[in-house]
């Protein structure tokens, strides 16, 4: 088989594979097959540009970066829904539909997304422009961005009409928006308050990379455009799943409103079983004819109504506020609650977040408090049944005080936060770093869980991460409820630990705002420890990533003392402190250059390219731009080499004069 046809079969191939999982949901491959084909298809492509397809499965990893969004006229307007909140307003619209049309109507029920909604573009059956709603005028192009959702196709089946438009909800599903902000969280940043501004700010992200790593999931309910062959909503759905788009198998065609009646009740309590977040259940007239005789109004169609759930809320009593004190030191009041059943679990606590949304709520002890379950996992107070209150109750004081060590409280100028700034005395933080120290992505001693941390720093056996390597097994032996195989399990997973690699110590001493994948970056970059400690800002926010944010929280880190002491005892105990031999340079010719390989390379394949890059302390990039200094062309090379010539600044070699430069 020659290349491109190779290269074509491996896009029809996991194209397909990708319909499988995303859209049908039965795999009948395995994740590490697929990415095995995937990486065999980018390699082929890379090394062929000349075949590029902006439409080829490759393309849903990401890489593009897009500073501004290019603002887009939507060709047939995105209306914006009319909005009922109860089954009287619901029969009243049935009412005026029916006198309007005189006939029998059917009705499409479908659920109400609550996320983004996008305007894609397909011509000839490829995807070729995504767009926001925007005011439904006119949006911003998020094509890049689009592209990388992996249930959106970017290559139609069947027998698609050559041009329309497919319309649909771009959501998060409960599980990735957890995961993100666990992610946040331990990286110390500011929690996203729910899945619909999460997906919406997603898709401006500019770098479509990271996009990619978000998991979004997308819903399509409409297509529109001209001449298409389909008479009502319940057959478009039909056309829509057979051109390989994700149809919801929730949508319902209903002969009556008391059917339509039944499914909006079933989905009220069903919705809190769903992945993603619903506000409610869209009702559509069936019959396209129907619904150009009842055309729109300025702002909606006459021929669909949203009914809206009403938010799940509870009243019950506010006992008292809590402060819980994180590793950081951030302290998070929490209302403890008299127990009310809300959404089928019982609550018994609320996040108060900070200061200003007490001020803000005027809630007191005491108060009889209104606790909804909106997008967000942790129900939170929204309103204080003023009608009730206690002539006697009294707003809340922040305390001013650490709850643990008593320590006064800061609040930094222009954050909400209040913290306790005892970082070494104060038990909850000492126990959170140690608790981040050993966690999972870190050096991964699962034998050590937080009460055990409890417990070593309980009795003065452990104050800090470096203790942890002093301890001695007769130390932990009579600890409460330490049986003989506990304590070996946490000697064992101690000494093991010092094989972990430098990325992850460097992880694991929690500089604010390293998390894993910067650690992974910096370790690249810097190799050691001691180059790290030793980096100016401007080195470290060079490096892919690190942001000038990143680069002062390192320095802060490193230029104390207590943390100097900490990270030495550490390399005593015989932690790694640098990157293991096969990745360090063995000479430094290419210190301070950067290099991209593109076209086919026959010296050498691309991996071996950027080792030797890496080995001669040079350093690779991904694209072409100011930062590249030299860009070595293979046969046939394209568009990169194209973009090269343009920019000027960037010496372009060829294989033998790039082996030259490192040979001589
Ligand atoms: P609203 O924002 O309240 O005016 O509601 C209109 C929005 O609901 C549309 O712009 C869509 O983004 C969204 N939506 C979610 N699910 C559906 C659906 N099944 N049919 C139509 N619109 C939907
Ligand atoms: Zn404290």
């Amino acid at each position: 088989m020659n290349i491109q046809d190779k290269i074509l079969a491996l896009r029809e191939e996991l194209n397909q594979h990708n319909y499988n999982y995303y859209v049908l949901d039965t795999p009948k491959i395995s994740d590490y097959e697929f990415d095995q084909l995937l990486k065999e298809l980018q390699e082929l492509e890379e090394a062929h540009p000349e075949f590029f397809d902006p439409n080829s499965p490759t393309q849903r990893v990401g890489g593009t970066v897009t500073k501004i969004f290019p603002t887009i006229v939507h060709e047939h307007r995105m209306y914006s829904l009319d909005n009922s909140y109860s089954i009287e307003d619901l029969q009243d619209w049935e009412k005026r539909i029916e006198k309007a049309l005189d006939e029998k109507v059917e009705f499409v029920c479908e659920l109400k997304y609550d996320g983004a909604s996008v305007s894609i573009l397909y011509e000839n059956g490829l995807l070729k422009q995504a767009v926001t709603r925007g005011d439904g005028f006119q949006g911003d192009e998020i094509t890049a961005n689009v592209k990388t959702i992996r249930s959106v196709p970017l290559k139609l089946k069947g027998d698609f009409p050559e041009k329309f438009y497919v319309r649909g909800e771009i959501i998060l599903p409960h599980k990735e928006f957890e995961r993100i902000n666990s992610e946040r969280a331990e990286l110390g940043l500011e929690l996203y308050a729910n899945p619909r501004n999460t997906a919406s700010g997603s898709l401006k992200l500019q770098d479509s990379g990271e996009v990619a790593k978000r998991k979004l999931d997308c819903y399509l309910y409409t297509i529109v455009g001209n001449n298409l062959n389909f008479n009502s909503q319940w057959d478009m759905l039909k056309a829509a799943e057979s051109f390989g788009f994700k149809i919801p198998k929730t949508a319902k065609l209903c002969s009556s409103l008391q059917e339509v009646l039944d499914f909006i009740d079933y989905w009220d309590s069903e919705r809190k079983n769903l992945p993603f977040e619903i506000d409610g259940i869209v009702v559509k007239v069936n019959s396209f004819a129907q619904q150009e005789e009842l055309g729109h109004t300025a702002k909606s169609p006459r021929w669909a109504m949203a009914y809206k759930f009403k938010a799940e809320k509870a009243e019950t009593e506010l006992l008292s506020i809590s402060y819980q004190v994180g590793r950081t030191g951030a302290i998070t009041p929490v209302a403890n609650l008299k127990p009310v059943s809300l959404a089928g679990t019982i609550v018994k606590r609320a996040s108060l977040h900070n200061e200003d949304i007490i001020n803000k709520l005027d809630v007191r002890i005491g108060d009889r408090v209104y606790v909804e379950k909106g997008g967000e996992i942790i129900p939170k107070i929204v309103e204080v049944n003023f009608d009730v209150r206690q002539p006697d109750s009294q707003p809340v004081e922040f305390i001013k005080n650490c709850p643990e060590c008593g320590s006064a409280l800061i609040r930094n100028e222009g954050e909400a936060q209040h913290f306790c700034p005892n970082e070494d005395e104060c038990k909850p933080q000492i126990i959170g770093r140690i608790e981040h120290f050993v966690s999972r992505k870190a050096m991964d001693m699962a034998s050590i869980g937080v009460e055990t941390i409890g417990l070593l720093f309980d009795n003065q056996l452990a104050k800090d991460a470096a203790d942890l390597y002093d301890l001695k097994k007769e130390e932990i032996l009579p600890l409460d409820r330490m049986a003989d195989k506990s304590a070996q399990n946490i000697m064992d997973a101690i000494e093991k630990s010092k094989e972990i690699p430098f990325e992850k110590v460097l992880y694991a001493i929690g500089i604010r705002h390293v998390g894993e994948t910067v650690a992974k970056k910096l370790a690249k970059e810097f190799h050691s420890m001691e180059n790290l400690m030793n980096a100016t800002i401007e080195e470290l926010s060079n490096t892919d990533d690190v942001g000038e944010k990143i680069a002062w929280s390192i320095q802060e880190f490193f230029s104390k003392e207590k943390n100097r002491i900490l990270v030495n005892r550490l390399k005593e105990a015989g932690l790694k402190m640098e990157i293991g031999e096969e990745s360090k340079p063995t000479s430094d010719i290419l210190v301070g250059k950067t290099f991209l390989f593109t076209g086919a390379l026959t010296q050498f394949t691309r991996d071996e390219a950027q080792k030797l890059v890496e080995q001669n302390g040079g350093k690779n990039v991904s694209g072409v731009s100011e930062n590249l200094n030299y860009l070595i062309a293979g046969e046939k090379a394209g568009s990169k080499l194209k973009k090269a010539e343009a920019l000027g600044t960037v010496k372009i070699l060829t294989e033998d004069e790039f082996l030259e430069m490192i040979n001589s």
